[in-house]
């Protein structure tokens, strides 16, 4: 039994963990937190919660976190504690040597999705106004950069396009690359109570997730697909829509570019096309294929929701506007029921983006050449923005091994742990010069920090989170941040070190900032959020109450655009040595890397990642349930324990990446997405052996 002290005040906040942004009273004893109550009120979730927002929040008092600024000459030295100041006045005059020495942009920052608006805002704000390049780009790179791309190519902007409410009118629902149920929990929860009124569900997905079959509710189709092959089968999709004539012409020459169709549709119904052709590389029976595509082009309101299984493929933006293609061609977009919708890993991978994270854009997604976009923000900052977009994660990485980028700022983000290809992550932080690493812990990241400096939790700071579903919740501050700066005030200081003239009392005046120089955040402000509890960007004149749905006229980009979608086959083939292909995923209990979760007693139930491997595979190579085993692939190897399942076909494995020892990203490739350079986590060839152990 824990005996739980009874609370003297709440304040409502919003969890930190994933995309579905839940609503929570944080109830208090003086500065001590004593639980976290999913709040009734909350418009992402309605009084609902998951077992991480609701019992994962121990790791901001865990022992590990580091509360003091540290400094050292070289990595291999040991760390020195200093004084805020002397962290501040190091970094500055360590970014102005290196530039000095080096050039402008030999430096760069990087933003974090777990941080909130204001204080992302303020991270390329330093950059380019500080830095006066555009070396910025954000941890969303290795998650959900395809969906910036094909969103904004086919409708003119990089969001979901539906509220989460939105699920209730829906009759048909597609899930590719997405586990709601591990992942997303609670929205989760409002589907499978939709799917038991009698919608039905498509699941695209190589594994056999919970959604397909659970209590009261089985998915209508899964398609099995081989990793690597998405592209493949929605195409397919869209060809048996366009040759059947299921398409919704009236919708499509009211919002769409008819002779675009026209040649798009063509492209479609070649015959290679077509599902007994595609089946040869997707390895999934034609009349599935056949028998999905009719039922979402005439079961009623289609809506698909997607998650990392779409983006993090060498075609993934491919993916995504393959996903628009079969929105726009049934006419399911712009109501209530329908749409496409990004489900967000983590509770900021939206306002990052929102943000100006990425090295070619500026707040709202206007593009760094545009000369009037440039100018709002020049005379506000009193500074030359350059138009010239600044470097990504990975070429900042590969500069550094060449020797022109010496120095980095990473605000809340693992890069060596979370980043592909760990060995070149580690050749580039180690060939810097100034490695600045801002987080709760000491992460593997810091391993190769010259500077270390204590980050805050979502528990200390006030500020903004905006969900999947664009929808802006404030994140209140319960108590004083342990490390004395909250994250906003240390970007702030550092900008105030480099001569910069900074003076935010608070971050709703960064808001007021955001509000004055983004249209689709005009009327953003606290009072504002205070009053609505929260709102849905755009909102502005045109729409005072936010938006919960969008494209509902027309799309952002006036007509939508059919985008040709052909299948390329991923560079990362087996072969004799590797014949195996390995996907990843998460689990309910776990966050990404675990930095959070682990160290919070309530979540310590599952302690290991397993490798998943059907029957057939495990026997071939004489593995028992619970066998070590020894994953290789061409990047790396690393051993864990196996778990026999028919949750995977043979020829697939499949495994979670919480857990540091297991070290995923030591296996993957360095293949990307073609157009955003996202990392291709999601296939990797391997071969699996039995082991003796790590
Ligand atoms: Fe937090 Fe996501 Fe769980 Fe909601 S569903 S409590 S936002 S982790």
């Amino acid at each position: 039994v824990i005996e739980i002290g009874q609370p003297e005040h709440s304040v409502v906040t919003t969890c930190a963990y994933c995309g579905v942004g839940c609503s929570f009273k944080a109830e208090m004893r003086g500065e001590e937190l004593v639980r976290m109550v999913p709040w009734k009120d909350g418009q992402a979730n309605r009084g609902h919660s998951c077992v991480k927002g609701r019992f994962a929040y121990g790791y901001s008092s865990h022992k590990d976190r580091i509360l003091n600024p540290m400094i050292r000459d070289k990595i291999t030295d040991p760390w020195r504690e200093v004084t805020w100041d002397e962290a501040f006045a190091h970094v500055a005059s360590e970014f102005r040597r290196i530039q000095y020495q080096y050039g402008r942009d030999s430096v760069g920052g990087i933003t974090s999705s777990r941080c909130t608006n204001e204080e992302t805002y303020l991270v390329q704000k330093l950059v380019r106004a500080g830095f006066r390049n555009n070396n910025v780009d954000t941890c969303a790179r290795v998650c959900h950069s395809p969906t910036g791309y094909g969103l904004g190519q086919a409708f003119g902007t990089s969001a979901g396009t539906q509220n989460f409410d939105s699920i209730d009118q829906s009759d048909v629902v597609i899930i590719i690359g997405a586990n709601p149920t591990d992942g997303h929990p609670v929205f989760a929860s409002r589907l499978k109570k939709r799917l038991r009124q009698g919608a039905k569900l498509i699941v695209i997905d190589p594994r056999r997730t919970d959604i397909v079959r659970s209590p009261h509710v089985e998915a209508s189709y899964h398609l099995p697909l081989k990793p690597g092959t998405n592209v493949a089968i929605l195409t397919s999709l869209a060809h048996v829509i366009v040759t059947e004539g299921l398409f919704n012409e009236a919708f499509i020459r009211e919002r769409c570019d008819w002779s675009e169709f026209e040649d798009w549709a063509s492209f479609v119904a070649e015959p290679h096309h077509s599902p007994e052709a595609a089946e040869k590389f997707t390895g999934v029976p034609a009349d599935l294929v056949r028998g999905a595509a009719r039922l979402y082009a005439t079961g009623g309101n289609g809506a698909i929701y997607y998650g990392l299984g779409v983006t993090e493929h060498s075609q993934g933006s491919t993916t995504v506007m393959a996903i628009a293609n079969l929105a726009m061609v049934t006419g399911n977009i712009g109501r209530p029921g329908v749409g496409v919708n990004p489900l967000r890993g983590q509770n900021n991978v939206q306002g990052s983006c929102d943000m100006g994270s990425f090295p070619h854009e500026l707040p709202g997604y206007r593009h760094i050449s545009d000369d009037a976009t440039r100018d709002i923000f020049e005379k506000l900052w009193g500074v030359k923005i350059s138009n010239e977009p600044g470097l990504r994660i990975p070429n900042m990485l590969d500069a550094a091994v060449d020797g022109t980028f010496k120095g980095l700022y990473v605000q809340g983000e693992d890069i060596l742990q979370s980043d592909p290809d760990t060995k070149h992550v580690a050749a580039g932080l180690a060939a810097m010069e100034c490695v600045v690493v801002h987080d709760l812990f000491l992460n593997e990241t810091a391993n190769y920090a010259h500077v270390f400096l204590p980050g805050s939790s979502f528990l200390e700071k006030d500020g903004t989170f905006t969900n999947a579903e664009r929808r802006i919740n404030r994140v209140r501050k319960v108590m004083s941040p342990k490390n004395g700066y909250a994250d906003w005030e240390v970007t702030q200081k550092m900008a105030q070190a480099m001569g910069l003239a900074w003076n935010y009392n608070h971050p709703c005046e960064i808001m007021d900032e955001i509000a004055a120089t983004t249209p689709s955040f005009a009327l953003v402000s606290y009072d504002y959020l205070d009053k609505m509890g929260s709102v849905q960007w755009p909102c502005n004149e045109a729409h005072p109450q936010g938006s919960p749905i969008m494209h509902v006229d027309g799309f952002v980009r006036g007509k939508g655009k059919f985008i040709r979608t052909e299948y390329v086959a991923t560079d990362e083939r087996t072969g004799p040595r590797f014949p195996l292909l390995l996907t990843t995923g998460r689990i309910l209990s776990q966050y990404n890397v675990g930095a959070q979760t682990r160290r919070t007693e309530n979540v310590v139930w599952h302690s290991e990642d397993r490798l998943e491997i059907h029957a057939h595979d495990a026997e071939q190579r004489g593995i028992r349930d619970g066998d070590w085993v020894k994953l290789v692939s061409r990047s790396g190897d690393t051993a864990l324990r196996a778990l026999i399942t028919d949750r995977v076909a043979p020829g697939v494995v499949y495994t979670t990446f919480h857990h540091p020892d297991t070290q995923a990203n030591v296996i993957t490739t360095d293949f990307s997405d073609w157009a955003t350079n996202c990392p291709e986590y999601k296939v990797t060839a391997v071969q699996v052996s039995p082991s003796n152990g790590p």
